[in-house]
């Protein structure tokens, strides 16, 4: 018979499983009782449209099996089963949910440590066995198909027979070795602890028929003598292992964090654990009960369009949608978890959903629970808030300014923005709590990165003066001032804006002086760049700088850039000003150039102009032409 070859990934993570001592091997029960689990389910789901199914919920059940002659274990369902091509695709290639999770961090040569924290689904199989045969039938197939394999050498696949739809994982458990002891997998007792230990909480039975010895019975009309022996016999009981609880029906107090953590692992098929875990349960209206995750980390696909924001949708423990997106708002897109509701109908469309107003009401409440824990985070973890934002900040961040700022109010609090002057992440309503009675606005500075901002010619006035700068380095982050304008009382100002609230009202009128006396220098300067620049004027903010670029009011150079990023053909400039140091020394050798030598003057002016733009991270329109420039002075 044809032996075909697993996929590449396919075949590393086999052998990876087969040689593994991993130590905690007894995961495989898990998967394989989560896969029958997730066949049910399907099978159930179909089973609520189409009569053909002919089984109602009652009727589903896995069922264990032991051969300790032959040392087998079978892991039965009477799910939806599997095609001949169906075997193929899901048990010989990588492809699934899971195992592409392992397989993701096997790329990265992460530690084989990792198998048990999360779902390696099908294969784990291969750590306690040594052949590995599944029969199936799809529902509604007429023929069964046995697929076999004894590990990486390949797999066949057969026609054979199975009385109804569903699936038989059979494993031959490898030969004890001094360390590893296989055969406990074949009894009952074992297989009973694992099954309360890690599926404690599927859905449909986990049975096993289970020997016990029983006290035999009086026969009718015998007598009973005093100084009989108790005798006993061999029964044979059918026990059902699992308490079929789902963990969100649970009680909050009867919940071991590891359980959570399990669940959270095997279901959202991350590594890591998660960051918080909301656990609650709403009578009233609608009734629920949620079970909410926030992960430790965005997934790899998170800022991109691939990713699926969504809830798992349950009515009373039964799954109607796997992931229903109208529960979560787009700026807590990163939550996971499920909810369940009893007043929600099991077989509701789509389409119904999106309009039904129950479903609304828990998305509303759910939004609020997410946001009371991600402030109560803020308040009393601050070390994880900051962890949370790192990963997903970003998103609050465009939940603020996308809808035309409808959110802002509900999320500014969840902001986070570096501080230049404590080193740290602080709130808006922190930095405002700071502000002297003397500061006039929240200042802000945007760039590509802090160390840059902190070279920014303009942040010297204002850190002179004591005051806080706000450092903006993501996109995202220039168009919340737009968005929140003010936060109480004060409003945001970018520190490259022309008027920073600083001055007195005698600095103003000296300002005013020193321009009308500088205006030939200024006209002059505006001249020689021509149109390059919109304006030539005073600066009210250098220091130790003879010169600055500062944008037209309205946009700021960095969303000049982001734009021309984002929509090269539609960006526009932001329109450059250029602002001139009048108490620099420059600006006096500029002055004498001007009646000395003309020429000369003309160079400073276009010298001056690059080193603005060069300040403000923007390139220079002719990069040769400055290097001859600052040649020619030293020559
Ligand atoms: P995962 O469960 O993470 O998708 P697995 O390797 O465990 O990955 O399984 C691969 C696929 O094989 C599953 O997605 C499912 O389609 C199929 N499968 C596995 N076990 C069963 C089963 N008992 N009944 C039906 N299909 C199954």
């Amino acid at each position: 018979m044809e032996k075909k070859q697993f996929q590449a990934e396919s075949q590393r993570l086999l052998e990876l499983m087969i040689n593994s001592i991993y130590t905690n091997q007894e995961i495989f029960l898990r998967e394989l009782i989560s896969n029958a689990s997730d066949a049910i389910d399907k099978l159930a789901y179909q089973a609520l449209t189409d009569q053909s199914v002919g089984l109602s919920r009652s009727d589903f059940a896995i069922t264990l099996k032991t051969d300790e002659k032959y040392r087998l274990l079978t892991v039965s369902d009477n799910g939806i089963g599997m095609t001949q091509e169906e075997l193929e695709e899901n048990l010989g290639t990588i492809a699934k949910s899971g195992s592409l999770a392992f397989k993701k961090a096997l790329d990265k040569d992460a530690d084989v440590d990792i198998i048990g924290q999360f779902g390696v689904g099908f294969y784990a199989a291969f750590m306690v066995a040594e052949a590995v045969t599944v029969v199936s039938k799809k529902f509604g197939a007429s023929q069964a198909f046995m697929w076999q394999s004894s590990g990486a050498d390949g797999y066949t696949i057969t026609p054979c027979e199975r009385d109804c739809a569903g699936t038989d994982v059979i494993l031959k458990l490898k030969a004890d070795t001094e360390d590893e002891n296989y055969s406990r997998y074949l009894k009952s007792y074992e297989l009973r602890s694992l099954v309360k230990k890690y599926s404690d909480y599927i859905r449909y039975p986990i049975k096993m028929d289970v020997e016990r010895q029983k006290l035999k019975e009086q026969p009718e009309g015998e007598e009973k003598k005093d100084d009989a022996k108790p005798e006993y016999e061999t029964v044979v009981e059918t026990e059902t292992f699992n308490s079929m609880v789902p963990l969100w029906q649970r009680k909050k107090k009867d919940i071991q964090p590891e359980e959570y953590e399990q669940f959270y692992r095997d279901k959202f098929f991350d590594f890591e654990a998660p960051l918080s875990t909301i656990h609650f349960s709403v009578e009233g209206a609608v009734t629920f009960q949620a079970m909410l995750f926030i992960p430790s980390r965005a997934p790899y696909d998170f800022y991109t369009k691939d990713f699926k924001k969504g809830l798992k949708l349950y009515s009373s423990g039964v799954l109607i949608m796997d992931n229903c997106e109208d529960l979560l708002p787009e700026h807590f897109r990163f939550v996971r978890g499920v909810v369940d509701s009893q007043d929600l109908s099991l077989n509701i469309s789509r389409e119904m959903l999106q309009h039904d107003r129950q479903l609304k009401v828990i998305a509303n409440n759910l939004e609020k629970k997410i946001k009371a824990e991600l402030v109560r985070m803020l308040k009393d973890e601050r070390e994880k808030y900051e962890k949370f934002f790192a990963a997903f900040g970003r998103q609050i961040k465009y939940g603020i300014v996308s809808d035309y700022g409808t959110h802002k109010d509900f999320l500014q609090e969840l902001l986070l923005f570096w501080s230049s002057k404590e080193n740290k992440l602080v709130t808006l309503q922190e930095y405002v709590d700071a502000m002297g009675e003397d500061q006039k606005y929240i200042y802000y500075a945007a760039g590509e990165s802090r160390s840059r901002l902190s070279q920014l010619p303009q942040t010297e006035l204002v850190q002179e003066k004591g005051y806080d700068i706000l450092f903006f380095t993501e996109d995202v982050d220039e168009f919340i001032p737009q968005t929140l304008l003010k936060v109480g009382e004060k409003e945001l100002r970018n520190i490259a804006s022309e008027d920073l609230g600083l001055q007195t009202e005698e600095e103003k009128k000296e300002a005013e002086a020193a321009c009308e006396e500088a205006k030939a220098v200024l006209d002059f300067v505006k001249e020689t760049l021509g149109d390059k620049v919109r304006e030539v004027r005073v600066s009210k903010t250098l220091r130790s700088h003879p010169v600055c670029l500062v944008p037209e009011a309205g946009m700021s150079f960095e969303m000049e850039k982001y734009m021309k990023r984002v929509n090269p053909d539609f960006a526009y400039d932001a329109g450059r000003i250029l602002e001139l140091n009048t108490a620099h020394p420059v600006f006096q050798v500029l002055k004498e150039a001007m009646t000395g030598d003309k020429e000369k003057a003309e160079k400073y002016a276009r010298l001056l102009y690059a080193q603005a733009l060069l300040m403000a991270d923007l390139p220079l329109e002719n990069p040769t032409e400055y290097t001859d420039l600052v040649c020619g002075l030293m020559v």
